[in-house]
């Protein structure tokens, strides 16, 4: 199982879980911070002391410390502005817990194998018509039926990816994803209670991992290309573009929003998108909705969001087991309690 030597990665995981930085966790251990950046980048291995000093410090097994690691960027994140860089670090380290839970459950057959297709951009400034093509033959590559996707959520982890909540209330981090080759993980906001909109955030982060993966992060240009994709694959041009209407006619849109689990914002941009709407008329529909306060609430709830559930069940019929797992156990039930 193990690793043989000190993963200089998992230092890095398990100082960001605990919120501090390289400076901070030196001044902990009685380290120079110099020591702890050599122990990360793998220019030096600390002691068997030490690796005991961080587990006791991190609040993590010691264990972890010599687990395999799979590495990846960043990460996709929305907002950099926005988000703290220690919630942001946070939440991407939660993510590699979630990682090392799903590499432990497919080894035991209890998590699909990543069939999730990469199919890259051509480029960042790639057209829409080429970005709706892409997002039909992921559709057509799953076998998706026409219409609705019935659980956005269910589809992506039945396809290997790792879908969580995040575990971390009151922040401004919001969905975001990790593109591990085995197993990507994403991470859906716990405060969302929308389900239209966590179904376009789910939609969202797998575009991230079929059209960016590993090879383009850390610019706004995706995130573009990600809001097309997730629109197109919910919401297939041909299927509804005579569904729209091309005026503004609020009980058409409700039934709509209901039938394929859309936000009423997400088809009226769909609408424009799709040239079925006019500039000026989507223009007075954003207005009457802004003026009704439906921009923060929208009528026509959905109901409780979609949820994960492919790695609960495997930490729930292994959790009389953790030691097994060298994970910290904090970080392993905040997962499975954000769900
Ligand atoms: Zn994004």
């Amino acid at each position: 199982m193990g690793a043989s030597e000190f993963q200089r990665a998992r230092l890095r995981v398990a100082r960001e879980l605990a919120g501090l930085s390289q400076a901070l966790l030196a001044e902990r251990v009685r380290l120079t911070p110099a020591a702890i950046s050599q122990f990360e980048s793998g220019a030096t291995r600390p002691s068997p002391a030490t690796v005991a000093t961080l587990s006791a410090t991190l609040d993590v097994p010691s264990g972890f410390f010599y687990q395999p690691v799979v590495e990846t960027h960043e990460g996709f994140f929305r907002s950099l502005r926005r988000t703290a860089v220690a919630d942001r670090r946070r939440a991407r380290a939660i993510a590699h817990i979630a990682h090392d839970l799903a590499v432990s459950a497919a080894e035991v057959g209890q998590f699909p194998p990543n069939t999730a297709p990469q199919i890259p951009v051509q480029s960042l400034r790639a057209a829409g018509e080429e970005i709706e093509r892409i997002a039909g033959q992921v559709r057509a590559m799953w076998s998706l039926p026409a219409g609705p996707i019935d659980n956005v959520v269910d589809l992506l982890e039945r396809h290997g990816i790792v879908v969580i909540r995040l575990p971390l209330g009151g922040n401004d981090v919001d969905a975001f994803s990790l593109p591990f080759p085995d197993h990507p993980v994403v991470v859906l906001g716990a405060d969302k209670n929308d389900r239209a909109r966590s179904r376009f955030d789910a939609a969202h982060e797998l575009a991230h991992l079929v059209l960016h993966g590993e090879q383009i992060w850390g610019v706004k240009e995706v995130e573009k290309q990600a809001h097309i994709f997730a629109a197109a694959f919910l919401m297939p041009a041909e299927e509804i573009v005579h569904q729209l209407p091309a005026s503004v006619d609020w009980a058409r849109l409700f039934e709509l929003k209901r039938h394929w689990q859309v936000s009423l914002a997400a088809l009226l941009m769909r609408a424009r998108t799709l040239g079925r709407m006019s500039e000026n008329t989507y223009l007075t529909a954003i207005k009457a909705a802004s003026a009704r306060g439906w921009r923060r609430v929208e009528p026509v709830p959905l109901g409780n969001p979609e949820q994960p559930s492919h790695l609960l069940d495997f930490i729930e019929s292994t959790a009389s087991r953790p030691a097994k797992r060298q994970l910290p156990e904090s970080v392993v039930t905040a997962i499975a309690n954000a769900a």
